[in-house]
């Protein structure tokens, strides 16, 4: 049985698509989409050793190795040129770490149509990345599971420079919008939060430094409740 988040990503790939899913474990996500018959084909990347022997393992036993390979390999190394890759998935992992992978292996990206990107922390460096090399956010969604909260940001290549504002960069252009329950839960969450540090701040020497940062929690913490729509 697939987690709610991962159906979620699924839901994101493109029917007839070459996925490669990168960072795959157990390779629960492949083995899902080819299964119920959405992809053509799939590469499961993983770099560790025991998740990549289990998600052979997995593949292995439900049948799927005519349309599963499963390669250890670290990031985008794991897709060859060859494959015709049109998707990209990267879950379960803070948003520096889906970047640093997109960053490093930004040569695999030529000919993807769709990243599907769902970061459990930090989603901010995801969209800040998107607008820096042309992908534009196509699609975002919150989710709450087992009282986490993640976010999935589905992007496309632009065919104009994209630009985002700060809040849309921090909160995303399109769950901003959407203002649904979640988000304003994680965003309440975040804030307090934020307020805690700062009073923790207080007790300590006010270098250049820690004004700096008080600074910088204080901007978020105003940037977020205009959005929430907080009366002060
Ligand atoms: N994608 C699955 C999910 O969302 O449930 C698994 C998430 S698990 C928390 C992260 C996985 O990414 C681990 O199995 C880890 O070994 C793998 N990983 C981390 N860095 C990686 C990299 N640079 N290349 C490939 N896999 C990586």
């Amino acid at each position: 049985q697939l987690s709610e988040r991962l159906k979620r990503v699924a839901a994101f790939v493109p029917e007839g698509a070459v996925l490669a899913d990168i960072g795959s474990d157990h390779a629960y996500l492949p083995c899902y989409l080819a299964l119920k018959g959405v992809i053509k084909g799939a590469i499961a990347g993983e770099v560790v050793r025991g998740p990549y022997d289990s998600a052979k393992k997995q593949v292995r036993q439900e049948g799927l190795e005519d349309i599963i390979e499963v390669r250890l390999a670290s990031g985008l190394a794991a897709i060859r040129q060859t494959d015709g890759v049109t998707a990209i998935t990267i879950a379960g992992m803070g948003g520096p770490l889906i970047t640093s992978i997109l960053e490093e292996g930004k040569v695999k990206l030529e000919g993807v149509e769709r990243l599907i990107l769902q970061a459990n922390v930090h989603g901010k460096s995801i969209r800040e990345w998107a607008a820096a090399n042309q992908w534009a956010i196509f699609e975002e969604e919150i989710l709450k599971e087992n009282d986490k909260i993640y976010e999935i940001i589905v992007l496309e290549p632009a065919s104009s420079p994209v630009k985002y504002s700060e809040e849309e960069l921090l909160m995303g252009p399109i769950l901003m919008a959407e203002k649904s329950s979640v988000f304003i839960d994680k965003w309440s969450r975040e804030s307090s939060q934020w307020k805690r540090i700062l009073v923790s701040m207080e007790a300590t020497e006010q270098t250049l430094q820690i004004l700096a940062k008080k600074k910088e929690l204080v901007d978020k913490i105003h940037l977020v409740e205009e959005v929430l729509h907080v009366e002060n």
